[in-house]
C-alpha cells in the first residue's frame, strides 16, 4: 500500500532513497536544511571527490539511473604513491584492468540525484531543517513546515543527525549513541588542469603522498583538475598558522605537488577544516515508522571510500526487505539488524585503512604481501579475492569480507614468513591453505566472489 514518506536530508543518501521509495509507489517528500545548491553553486568541480564502487553502483542500477550517474564519473585504476624525493610507485587496485573504481564529484552527484528524484515526482523543500519528531502522532516539524503527517519517516540528515537525537530522546537511555573522533582532520585543496584541460599528473590514479601520520591525496575530475585532500592530526593543523610555515611544510613534504597547486595557500585559508569520526548507534529504528539511513546511522572515516557506498547499500537492503515482508515493523527490524553488522565492519576496516594509506603503502613487507596476494588472485580466481576486492568489487556484505580478510591474513603470514621475492611464493602450499581456510567459509555463508562491475 502506498505510504506517505518524509525524508530529512538531501545529501547523497536522501535523494537516492527518495528515488527508490518513489519507484516502489510511495509518495515521497524530501526536506533539506540547506538552500538548493543547483541555484547557487558555481564550483561543483572543486568539491570533494568520492569513489563509487560495486555496492553503491548496485543501488544506482536498481533505481534505473546507472547511465546518468556513470556519465559524470572518471575511472581510476590504482594508487600512485609519491615519495618525498619524487619517486612514483603504482599499485593497481585490482588483479587486472577490469577492476577499477569510479571517481565522482560529491557536489555533482548530489545535484544530479536531486534532479532525478524530482523527475520521479519527489517534492523537495530547501532551507527546511528538521526540528522535532512527534513519534506517537507520526508528525515531523521543520523550520516552516510544522506537524507534517507521515506513515514512514527516514533520517538521512548526516553525521550530526537531528533524527538520531530525536531517536535517542524517544528511546530514553536505551539507545547506543557514540561519535568516536579519529583525531585526524582534513582540508580540501585543488590542483587545476594544465594547458588545454590536460591532467598535470596521471589521470587514471588516485594519488597518495603517504607521510606516516599525515598525507595528501588527489582524485581526478573529468575537467583535467584534481581534488586534493590533506589529512593530518588536528593538533598538527593548528601548527600551520602562518603562510611561511605552510610553505615550509609543503616544500618539505610534497615538493612535486607544490608547483602544480598555485592556490594552495588561499585554499588552505578559505576551506574549512573537516572533522573525521565514526558514528555508532543502535537501534536505528522506531517501531514501524522511523529509521536512520546513511551517515545519520553510521558515519565512517573515508579511508576505504565506502561511506556513501554503505549508505546506498542500506537502501538496497531496505528495498529487498520491502519485497520479503509486508509489515513495516519487520522490514525496519530486519534492516537494522543486518545493516548494523555490515556497517560496523566497514567502520572498523575504514579506521584500519587510515594506517594502510598513510604509512603501509610505503612499507616493503606490506607491498610484498600485496604482490603475493595479486599472484594468488590470478592463480586462483574462483577461490581467492583480496579483502579490498571483496569490499569494492563484489556485493559480499562488509562483515563477511572482514572475516575472510582475517583468514587471508593468516594465509599470507604463513606464505610470506621467509619470502623475499613474491614470485617465489609456494603455490602448492597456497592452494592447500586456501582450500582449508577459505573455501569452507564461502560455502557456509553462500558467498560469491563474482564482481559486480556494471
Ligand atoms: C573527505 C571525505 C572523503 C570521502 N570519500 C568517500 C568515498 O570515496 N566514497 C564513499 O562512498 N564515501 C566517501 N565519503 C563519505 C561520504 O561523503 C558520506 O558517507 C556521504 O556523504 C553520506 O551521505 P548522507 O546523505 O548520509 O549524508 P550527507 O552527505 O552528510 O548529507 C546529509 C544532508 O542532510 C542535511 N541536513 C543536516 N541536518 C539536517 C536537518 N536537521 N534537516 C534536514 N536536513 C539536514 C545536510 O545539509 C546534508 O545535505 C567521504 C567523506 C569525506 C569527509
Amino acid at each position: 500500500m502506498p505510504k506517505k514518506v518524509l525524508i530529512a536530508g538531501a545529501g547523497l543518501v536522501g535523494p537516492m532513497l527518495a528515488i527508490a521509495m518513489s519507484k516502489e509507489g510511495h509518495q515521497v517528500t524530501l526536506f533539506e536544511a540547506r538552500s538548493d545548491r543547483r541555484k547557487i553553486s558555481q564550483d561543483a568541480g572543486k568539491s570533494i571527490n568520492l569513489i563509487i564502487t560495486a555496492k553503491g553502483l548496485k543501488t544506482v542500477e536498481e533505481a534505473g539511473i546507472l547511465k546518468e550517474v556513470k556519465a559524470i564519473t572518471t575511472p581510476v585504476y590504482g594508487r600512485m604513491m609519491h615519495s618525498k624525493t619524487g619517486e612514483l610507485t603504482f599499485q593497481a587496485y585490482g588483479k587486472d584492468e577490469s577492476e577499477f573504481n569510479y571517481s565522482i564529484s560529491r557536489a555533482k552527484l548530489n545535484m544530479l540525484l536531486m534532479t532525478l528524484a524530482e523527475r520521479e515526482g519527489v517534492q523537495i523543500y530547501f532551507d527546511e531543517p528538521l526540528e522535532a519528531i512527534d513519534f506517537e502522532n507520526r508528525q515531523a516539524s521543520f523550520c516552516t513546515h510544522k506537524n507534517c503527517q507521515y506513515d514512514l519517516f527516514f533520517g538521512t540528515d548526516g553525521a550530526g543527525s537531528v533524527t538520531r537525537k530525536e531517536l535517542v530522546r524517544i528511546h530514553a537511555g536505551a539507545m547506543e549513541n557514540r561519535v568516536e573522533p579519529l583525531g585526524i582532520d582534513y582540508k580540501e585543496l585543488f590542483m587545476p588542469a594544465g594547458e588545454q584541460d590536460s591532467y598535470q599528473i596521471d589521470q587514471k590514479s588516485l594519488h597518495i603522498w603517504p607521510r606516516g601520520n599525515h598525507m595528501l591525496m588527489a582524485l581526478p575530475n573529468s575537467d583535467g583538475s584534481f581534488t586534493m585532500t590533506l589529512y593530518m592530526p588536528s593538533v598538527e593543523f593548528e601548527k600551520l598558522d602562518s603562510s611561511e610555515k605552510l610553505k615550509n611544510y609543503f616544500e618539505t613534504e610534497y615538493p612535486d605537488a607544490l608547483p602544480l597547486m598555485p592556490d594552495y595557500q588561499l585554499d588552505f585559508e578559505k576551506n574549512p577544516q573537516g572533522f573525521l569520526g565514526t558514528v555508532r548507534c543502535n537501534p536505528w529504528v522506531y517501531q514501524d515508522s522511523v529509521a536512520l539511513v546513511g551517515d545519520a546511522a553510521h558515519a565512517v572515516v573515508p579511508f576505504f571510500g565506502q561511506g556513501m557506498n554503505c549508505g546506498f547499500e542500506d537502501i538496497t537492503y531496505l528495498t529487498k526487505m520491502m519485497k520479503c515482508h509486508s509489515d513495516w515493523a519487520t522490514i525496519l527490524e530486519e534492516y537494522n539488524q543486518h545493516q548494523k553488522l555490515s556497517d560496523d565492519a566497514i567502520a572498523d576496516m575504514a579506521i584500519e585503512n587510515w594506517n594502510v594509506m598513510s604509512s603501509s603503502v610505503a612499507d616493503k613487507n606490506y607491498l610484498l604481501r600485496k604482490s603475493v596476494e595479486k599472484i594468488l588472485e590470478n592463480e586462483f580466481p574462483k577461490k581467492y579475492k583480496s579483502r579490498y576486492g571483496m569490499v569494492v568489487y563484489t556485493l559480499i556484505p562488509y562483515h563477511f569480507a572482514q572475516r575472510v580478510g582475517l583468514l587471508q591474513k593468516e594465509i599470507l603470514e604463513t606464505l610470506c614468513s621467509n619470502l623475499l621475492n613474491a614470485e617465489e611464493v609456494d603455490l602448492k602450499q597456497a592452494s592447500v591453505l586456501i582450500d582449508q581456510k577459505l573455501v569452507p567459509y564461502y560455502r557456509e555463508h553462500n558467498l560469491s566472489l563474482d564482481n559486480f562491475m556494471p
